[in-house]
C-alpha cells in the first residue's frame, strides 16, 4: 500500500525526524489560506502515488500567497503519470544547500532491510543509480540488532563532512529505521534530505510503501489507504478478496492458486501471448468470486480473450462453472472465453457448462494455445 507524502510525513514526524510542518488542501482557496498562514513563501506539492512529481511540474515554489494560489490552481486536477491530483501539500519553502538521498528497502537478496544513501540526491537519483551506481552507498541491516550507532555514523560520513551534520543524519537514519520496522514498510525513503545554508539537516520529501501483508497486524495504517489513487480494477479486486495485478497484455486470466496463476502467465507468454492480468481466485471459490473476477477483467478494454485455468482440489470446479454461467447471465461478456478445468467435481462442471453450450478443456497447453490464438485474431 502506497502512502501519500503527507501521510508518510506524519509517520516520520512522529518518529522525530526534522521536517517543516505544512498542511494539505483539496481546493486552491484552501491552499491559499494555508500559504498565507505559513507566510507566503511555500512549496505546493501534488499528492499522487508517483515519483518524479518535480519533473512533471507537480512541485512548485511560490514566493508569496498569490503565487501559491496560482500554483495550487494549476496543480490541482492535473495528471501525473495517469493519476489525477486531488490534493496538494503546502509546506514552508526551505533554503537548500545540498540534496542527499536516503532510502531503506526490504531487499530479497540480502533478506534484510538495506539502506541506500547518496550525497547525489534529488530529482535525478534514478539517473545516478543507473549511470554512477558507485555514488550510492549500501548497507544491509541485521534485523536482530537493528541499525547500530557506528553503522549510522558511517552512513552519515558518506553524506557529510561536518560532524554535527553527520550526527544529525545518523539520528535520522535510526529514526527512519524505526519507522520502517514499526510500520511494516517495504520501502521508506527521504529524497531529498537537505542541508540548509544555516547547516540544518531536514527531510523535504517522504515516500513510504507498506507491505499489504502487514496490514492485518496494523489495521490503523489501512485507514490511510486512498482507493481513489489506485488502479480502479485493483481496488475493486481487493474489495472482492481477489489477488489481482493488472498487466499490459490482452489475455485475461482467471486462475485458482498463485503458483498456477504464475505458471499460466508463463505459458501464455511461451505461446506468444501477453497476459492482461494476474488473478488468483483463491482456494475455496464461491460462484460469487468468479462473477467478480469476470466483472473486473471485462472492464479492461484491452482484453481480447479470457482464459479460465482451474485445478480443482479444495476448489470445486462445479462452483467455478456455476460462476461462469451466472456471470454470463448477469452481463454480456463480449470476448471469447476458454475454459480449462480438471479435478474436483469435474464431470458435474462439464455438465453445467454444456447445458448452456459451453465446453471445457482438460489440457492446459491446449487451452492456453487456443486463448492466445483467439486473442491474436481479435486484436
Ligand atoms: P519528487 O520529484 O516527486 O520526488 O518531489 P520532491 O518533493 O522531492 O521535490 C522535487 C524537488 O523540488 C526537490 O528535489 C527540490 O529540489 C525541490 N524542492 C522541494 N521542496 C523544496 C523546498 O522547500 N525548497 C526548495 N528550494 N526546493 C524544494
Ligand atoms: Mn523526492
Amino acid at each position: 500500500m502506497n502512502l501519500h507524502e503527507y501521510q508518510a510525513r506524519a509517520l516520520l514526524k512522529t518518529a522525530g525526524i526534522p521536517m517543516l510542518d505544512g498542511d494539505v488542501a483539496s481546493t486552491p482557496t484552501e491552499a491559499e489560506a494555508i500559504a498565507r498562514r505559513l507566510g507566503g513563501k511555500v512549496v505546493i506539492k501534488a499528492q499522487v502515488h508517483a515519483g518524479g512529481r518535480g519533473k512533471a511540474g507537480g512541485v512548485k515554489l511560490a514566493r508569496n500567497t498569490a503565487e501559491a494560489l496560482d500554483h495550487a490552481t494549476q496543480i490541482l486536477g492535473m495528471q501525473i503519470k495517469g493519476l489525477t491530483v486531488n490534493k496538494v501539500l503546502v509546506v514552508p519553502a526551505a533554503d537548500i544547500a545540498t540534496e542527499s538521498y536516503l532510502g531503506l528497502v526490504m531487499d530479497r537478496e540480502s533478506q534484510a532491510p538495506v539502506f541506500m544513501v547518496s550525497s547525489a540526491g534529488g530529482v535525478d537519483i534514478e539517473e545516478v543509480a543507473a549511470k554512477t551506481p558507485e555514488k550510492i552507498v549500501r548497507l544491509a541491516v541485521d534485523p536482530t540488532y537493528g541499525l547500530l550507532p557506528h553503522q549510522a555514523l558511517t552512513l552519515g560520513f558518506s553524506l557529510y563532512r561536518d560532524f554535527n551534520q553527520v550526527k544529525a543524519a545518523a539520528r535520522i537514519m535510526e529514526q527512519l529505521y524505526g519507522v520502517f520496522t514499526g510500520n511494516g514498510c517495504s520501502l521508506a525513503e527521504i529524497n531529498p534530505l537537505v542541508t540548509t545554508p544555516a547547516g540544518q539537516v531536514l527531510a523535504l520529501d517522504a515516500k513510504i510503501v507498506i507491505d499489504d501483508n502487514e496490514l492485518f497486524w496494523r489495521p490503523e495504517l489501512g485507514l490511510m489507504r486512498d482507493d481513489s489513487a489506485e488502479e480502479p480494477s485493483e481496488a475493486a479486486a481487493r474489495r472482492a478478496n481477489l489477488s489481482f495485478i493488472k498487466l499490459e497484455g490482452n489475455v485475461g486470466c482467471v486462475v485458482n492458486g498463485a503458483g498456477l496463476a504464475m505458471a499460466t502467465m508463463d505459458l501464455v507468454k511461451y505461446y506468444g501471448g501477453e497476459p492482461a492480468n494476474f488473478l488468483d481466485i483463491g482456494g475455496s471459490s464461491s460462484p460469487e468470486k468468479v462473477i467478480n473476477a469476470l466483472k473486473i477483467i471485462t472492464t479492461d478494454p484491452r482484453v481480447r480473450a479470457i482464459l479460465f485455468n482451474i485445478f480443482g482440489g479444495i476448489t470445486r470446479t462445479d462452483d467455478v462453472a456455476n460462476g461462469i454461467v451466472e456471470a454470463t447471465r448477469q452481463f454480456k461478456v463480449k470476448v471469447p472465453i476458454v475454459i480449462r478445468l480438471t479435478g474436483t467435481n469435474e464431470s458435474e462442471a462439464i455438465r453445467i457448462l454444456e447445458k448452456v453450450g459451453m465446453t471445457a478443456l482438460s489440457d492446459m497447453d491446449e487451452a492456453v494455445q487456443r486463448v492466445v490464438q483467439l486473442a491474436r485474431k481479435a486484436a
